[in-house]
């Protein structure tokens, strides 16, 4: 009888316990893969960006097309580039998850999903100013099973997938890749594309105009494949979050080169070489709408903040306020100086 008992109560235990750690009793995301509700409709999708330099020319391409697609971005790249996360926003594309690092989320636990999918939204709706949330995911690989779905379910994600693959990952022959989409394309077709690859971005104008040619209409939204929704609304977003700059932050040049100068503004003389785009630099402290840097040569000077993406650091994690005897054996200054620096800009920044 005890031993009964005993059984309910470990049961009722180990419900509870499942019922606290699955916040995710949630409904599975709906899955869609193209529709054939509507006659004579297509959609473009492009995984992976943002890249550097292909995004933006396949959005000047898009641009002179007249066609809006839906961009599957991975978090790390939106985040090594939100300008072009808020340019192709402001263009009237969708912006959408494809996770975090682009691991096979299939192999994680909900934990790792979780994080994969989160940190990538995260990534995009900060790029975004908070304007947007992407609610549109795919997968890595079209990978995914029901801990995904249910993961996807919870945030209020649609899991999109494809029925329209171009295969130009592998083809990486412009002329093959838009052959194979217009022959295999139909109603309500997804079609699968990489911003990443040279020979994809290339393969588009070509793309466009055969499937306007075969009467296909690319519509402006994955949702508008079944609805009569047309275009977004103008779209306007609020200045980017000033991410808060703090002695050691690092930052990158995001200009094909910027001139370093011996002071916070352009009337002064420049420092040497301009950095080349992609620079690293350690931030020492922000003056306005200037950053004091120093360069990996060594050399120190005032650059544009507009000029320099800073990589957003990480919550610091509040110190636990160390035992006296701890304090007295600690060092008493790094040997790199970083102390002396932080201490710099404090002064500065009080003044
Ligand atoms: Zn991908």
């Amino acid at each position: 009888m005890t031993r009964i008992t005993s059984k309910v109560v470990l049961g009722a235990s180990l419900l509870l316990s499942v019922l606290a750690t699955t916040p995710a009793m949630a409904m599975e995301a709906p899955t869609i893969n193209g529709s054939r509700a509507l006659r004579g409709r297509v959609h473009l999708t492009f995984d992976d960006g943002p890249h550097p330099s292909r995004t933006p020319r396949l959005l000047d391409i898009l641009k002179r097309h007249d066609v809006k697609a839906t961009f599957f971005m991975c978090g790390n790249n939106a985040r090594a580039h939100p300008r072009i996360v808020r340019r192709a926003y402001l263009e009237g594309h969708t912006i959408a998850n494809h996770s975090e690092t682009h691991t096979q989320l299939t192999r994680l636990g909900r934990a790792g999903i979780e994080r994969e999918v989160m940190r990538a939204h995260e990534a995009l709706t900060s790029a975004l100013s908070g304007a947007y949330e992407p609610h549109h995911f795919r997968p890595p690989y079209g990978s995914h099973n029901r801990t995904v779905r249910e993961v996807l379910g919870a945030h209020g994600y649609i899991n999109v997938l494809w029925d329209t693959d171009s295969l130009d990952w592998q083809l990486r022959n412009r002329r093959r890749i838009t052959e194979k989409v217009l022959r295999e394309v139909g109603d309500g077709g997804i079609i699968l594309l990489h911003d990443i690859h040279e020979e994809s971005i290339m393969s588009v104008p070509a793309m466009i105009e055969g499937l306007r040619a075969n009467g296909l209409e690319l519509v402006p939204t994955i949702e508008a494949l079944t609805d009569d929704s047309g275009a977004p609304a103008p779209r306007t977003l609020p200045e980017a979050e000033v991410i808060p700059v703090t002695a050691g932050s690092r930052g990158k040049v995001n200009a094909s080169s910027l001139n370093i100068r011996s002071g916070p503004g352009v009337g002064n003389p420049p420092l040497g070489t301009p950095l080349p785009g992609g620079s690293q630099v350690e931030i020492l402290i922000a003056q306005g709408d200037w950053l004091q840097v120093k360069t990996a040569d060594g050399r120190e000077g005032f650059v544009s903040a507009r000029f320099i993406d800073v990589e957003r650091v990480a919550e610091p994690v509040a110190a636990e306020p160390a035992p006296a005897a701890a304090a007295a054996e600690a060092p008493r200054a790094p040997a790199d100086g970083a102390e002396d620096r932080v201490r710099e800009a404090n002064a500065a920044s009080r003044e």
